[in-house]
């Protein structure tokens, strides 16, 4: 409700417009409610401006000159330069674009929105603070709210973000020259993921990582093929590493590591990139006065309807744990609407999709096979090498795999692990299979085109039925 430019009430209060909030608040909006959405920055969130499209325009960017540069084999002779002001600008094109459609889409499902920052004032009540010092604030009072206030990189002590020599990803997406060097903490997938695009540019990077492989979480074989992948491009991958100071040198930087002996190791370098994890923003929001308090890793806990302990305060998004992604924060998002539009609706966290976006890519659902075994199935898996598939090789890539879980007794698909270029567009026919119910023979039996990644897909499932044409059975 408006009056004049004063908001004085609201159904739903909305904090934070990354795709977690403003899909609720478009919801919400499309299901009659009166809607307030709050933004302190910009609209789109993490996501579309320092996060997932950012760093998929440059990682689409980067492999047009990597690739036409590496194709000799097909009698391509190119030496292209690249302009990387002028790459973060036709990202930024990429991102302006899609910001401006969330502002469009929020303004025509009747979402009133609001610039400030949001703090909660009381149980029905929060505080809005409008930009910098002076420009006053207001309050509103709420029926509902809906906390979307997303995640921020982890510091690690004594690497304070500087956005100059040492910087999160947020300043590693908006560099304006290519460093000859960089050191990326942290091999998880934003650390993989920019250190491909760094050292594909030219830069040379070293990882320095505590733990013994790339991409903690993931099975070994699927790291091993995107470790080994970046190794061959020069990527200098230094395990059992704990990042501990870092001091100037020259035109750069020394940054020191300790191992679990605590031998002390230097790698110098123009900048440093510290990509070891996020963590929600729930500390700048006052939730006692809602009645609110985040675990002890600072997250909010919800039930199967994104309903946090306060029974009208919900919290969607990588604020309410993991996984942390864009789609989850958006299917939350959109649960949270439907629950207080009285709409019968809960979170199905069993098929969610995740991709990484390095070289090759990986695409992910449900349950590796040693999960499956531990929830009790008999796991039959199937696997096809990306070698053995006509696409790929006219793609010129012979590293990967799709792999299927599947369970014996039931032939049910319970998950896969896809190792492939497109990947992350691979992934998605499996999701599809898994959310269904869908059993191995289904996919299997399924005709795919002909030449397409996506055979392997049906490969992979009649590999697990002991089936496969194109490779030895199992
Ligand atoms: C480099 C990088 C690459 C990524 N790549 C992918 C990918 O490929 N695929 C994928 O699924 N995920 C990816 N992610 C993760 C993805 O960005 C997040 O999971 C997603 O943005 C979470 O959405 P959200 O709505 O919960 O929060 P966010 O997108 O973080 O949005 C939260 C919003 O709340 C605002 N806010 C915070 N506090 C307040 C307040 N008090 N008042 C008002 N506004 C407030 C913030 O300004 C922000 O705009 C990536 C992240 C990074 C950093």
């Amino acid at each position: 409700m408006v009056v004049g430019d004063v908001t004085t009430g609201t159904d739903v209060l909305v904090i934070g417009a990354g795709p977690g909030g403003y899909v609720a608040a478009i919801r919400a909006g499309q299901l009659g409610l009166d809607v307030t959405l709050v933004e302190r920055d910009a609209y789109g969130g993490t996501c579309l401006n320092y996060g997932c499209i950012p760093s998929k325009a440059l990682i689409s960017a980067t492999d047009v000159a990597h690739d036409a540069g590496d194709a000799e084999e097909m009698g391509i002779y190119a030496d292209p330069a690249v302009d990387l002001q002028r790459m973060v600008e036709w990202k930024d094109g990429v991102v302006d674009q899609l910001t401006g459609g969330v502002e469009k889409l929020c303004k025509a499902s009747g979402v009133n929105l609001v610039e400030g920052r949001a703090e909660f004032a009381g149980e029905h009540t929060a505080r809005i603070v409008h930009g910098g010092e002076g420009q006053g604030s207001e309050t509103i009072e709420f029926e509902h709210a809906v906390v979307s206030t997303g995640s921020r990189p982890i510091e690690v002590p004594g690497f304070e973000f500087d956005g100059e020599q040492i910087l999160s990803s947020r300043e590693a997406l908006a560099l304006d020259a290519v460093p000859a060097s960089m050191v990326v903490v942290g091999a998880g997938y934003i650390g993989m993921e920019l250190s491909t695009v760094y050292q594909k540019l030219g830069c040379d990077v070293t990882v320095v990582e505590m733990l013994d492989d790339v991409l903690p979480g993931y099975e070994d074989d699927v790291a091993r093929v995107v470790r080994e992948r970046a190794e061959a491009l020069g990527v200098d991958f230094h395990f059992g590493q704990a990042a501990d100071s870092w001091e100037e040198a020259g035109d750069g930087i020394t940054v020191r590591t300790e191992d679990e002996d605590g031998e002390i190791a230097e790698f110098g370098a123009e900048k440093c990139l510290v990509a070891v994890g996020r963590q929600p923003v729930t500390d700048t929001l006052n939730l006692e006065a809602v009645g609110l308090e985040p675990n002890e890793d600072g997250f909010l806990e919800t039930d199967h309807e994104a309903r946090t302990d306060v029974e009208h305060v919900f919290a969607v998004g990588d604020v309410a744990g993991e996984p942390m992604l864009a789609h989850t924060a958006s299917a939350e998002g959109e649960v949270a609407a439907e629950v207080v539009a009285g709409e019968p609706a809960a979170l199905d966290h069993q098929a969610i999709p995740a991709a990484v976006f390095t070289d090759p890519e990986i695409g992910t659902v449900g349950m590796t096979e040693d999960e499956a075994a531990e929830a009790g199935f008999d796991p039959v898996v199937g696997q096809f090498p990306l070698r053995a598939n006509g696409r790929a090789l006219t793609l010129d890539e012979r590293d990967g795999f799709v792999r299927v879980v599947g369970d014996d007794d039931s032939g049910f698909l319970l998950g896969a692990q896809v190792v492939a270029p497109e990947a992350s567009e691979l992934i998605a026919e499996l999701a599809l299979a898994v959310e269904m119910g869908a059993q191995l023979e289904d996919v299997a039996a399924t005709i795919h085109t002909h030449p397409t990644l996506s055979e392997a897909v049906g490969e992979a499932c009649a590999n697990a039925l002991g089936e496969a044409i194109h490779t030895l059975n199992r």
